[in-house]
């Protein structure tokens, strides 16, 4: 009897990657078993009444910009959030709004009050679990993609003819998905190291994320080339899972900490100096966690490296438009290191597109919410398209790069979309 309680509550630790993988059933299963959802009514509204209403964020909200429907806005939602909390209204009341926001954050950056939104709109979220569709697709996305049978599938899809038939007969949300897949997507093996030529300086591990590792393999295999350049050895540890920022923002905190357990046992046996992550979208939620040893976005890294003599920078003679992600910008912070890494390049020229409110990617948000995010990145495209000399469009976002490169593939197919590290890549090698 007590071998079989201490075994349903095991932490995460004990459970071999093999097992954690294996079966979807199972991983579903586990989830909110071990972890009781954090939110309350009563902190919620605590949080939502330091809100003064006094309207500073709402020209700094994408969504209200769009809609100029006062539920749209951040004021709004907070006030849908304490009714909801009150009682006085329904989820089938509140959430078409509450639905639309991005969680993109640029209101917390610009409230003077301080009122902490991010925690609000997750905490609602996780009132009322999702539905078990999205449960399911969440479950998916961030579970197939570190399965063997990744490869096997993207072939067959592409290969023998179903991707032709899905777009012909798959509707509108299957083409949709089509379109966000990149055209060179591949699923290499990976290796779980790699040594620099000379004796390492240090050893740092490589978060891949789970729809970077399929859609950035170029940028993390630019990651991987640089760091060992500078003489850092680079571990990318094969158990290591989704950082769980899709369940977070979708009122699944409980499955989001368990996919933290798991990385912290993935990153925590190689003796290594730091973690690095490479879209901005898993470091929003990876620096949130405690794993012992530094986190870093790899540009941030860089900057603080030093730079032996052999690792020299070559001209990259072309114009870069360079987008900042909202998690960049209003919670990592980090929104300078992109560009004071890039502006080591000899001759590039970096066009900053700082201004450009939420693309509208914001996760799932991209499919779950397709006229909001199409419109949305329509006004981030009329931002980027006067720029007619683009060669590179460079963003730090896994989530971003997908859903802007599958709109400028349609009005300007000749603009490749990178991550910034590709560029400094490109430029050691001096191959552009
Ligand atoms: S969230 Fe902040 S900026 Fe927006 S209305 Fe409330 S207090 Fe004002
Ligand atoms: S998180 Fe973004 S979309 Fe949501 S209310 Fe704040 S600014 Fe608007």
């Amino acid at each position: 009897m007590l071998g079989r309680s201490n075994h349903k509550h095991a932490p995460a630790a004990v459970i071999s990657s093999d097992q954690r993988y294996n079966s979807l059933t199972y991983y579903i299963w586990r989830q909110a078993k071990e972890f009781p959802n954090p939110v309350n009514h009563t902190e919620l509204l605590h949080e939502a009444d330091r809100c003064v209403k006094c309207g500073i964020c709402l020209p700094h909200c994408p969504t209200y910009k769009l809609t100029l429907d006062e539920g749209d806005s951040p004021r709004g939602r907070i006030s849908l959030i304490q009714a909801l909390a009150n009682g006085h209204l329904s989820d089938a009341e509140t959430h078409y709004h509450l639905d639309r926001c991005l969680s993109c954050l640029a209101c917390e950056s610009a409230c003077p009050s301080g009122v902490n939104y991010g925690y609000l709109i997750d905490g609602t979220r996780a009132l009322g679990k999702p539905g078990w569709k999205k449960r399911l697709i969440h479950r998916f996305i961030s579970v197939q993609p570190y399965r063997n049978s990744s490869r096997l599938l993207l072939k067959l899809y592409r290969f023998s003819g179903l991707r032709h038939l899905l777009r012909l007969f798959g509707g509108k949300q299957l083409r949709r998905l089509d379109d966000l897949l990149p055209r060179a997507a591949e699923i290499g093996l990976w290796r779980k190291q790699y040594l620099p030529a000379t004796e390492p300086r240090g050893r740092v591990g490589l978060f891949t994320g789970c729809v970077g590792r399929i859609s950035d393999r170029k940028g993390l295999d630019a990651s991987i080339k640089v760091l060992n350049c500078l003489g850092y050895e680079v571990v990318v540890p094969l158990n290591q899972g989704c950082c769980g920022a899709l369940q977070q923002h979708a009122g699944e905190p409980e499955t989001a900490k368990r996919m933290t357990a798991i990385n912290q046992t993935a990153f925590s046996s190689d003796g290594l100096d730091a973690i690095l992550y490479i879209a901005s979208g898993c470091g929003a939620q990876l620096v949130k966690q405690s794993f012992g040893i530094p986190v870093f976005e790899i540009t941030q890294f860089l900057n603080q490296c030093h730079w032996p003599d052999e690792a020299r920078l070559n001209a990259l003679p072309q114009t870069v438009g360079l987008h900042t992600p909202c998690t960049l910008k209003h919670q990592l912070k980090l929104a300078d290191e992109p560009k004071r890494l890039l502006s080591r390049i000899p001759e590039i020229d970096l066009i900053s597109l700082d201004e450009i409110d939420c693309c509208g990617a914001a996760g799932s948000y991209l499919l779950e919410q397709p006229l909001m995010a199409d419109n949305l990145r329509q006004k981030a495209l009329d931002k980027i398209l006067p720029h007619n000399n683009l060669a590179f469009l460079a963003t730090s976002n896994s989530g971003c790069a997908l859903h802007l490169a599958s709109g400028m593939r349609k009005i300007a197919a000749n603009v490749q979309t990178v991550h910034p590290i590709e560029l400094v890549a490109m430029s050691l090698d001096g191959t552009a």
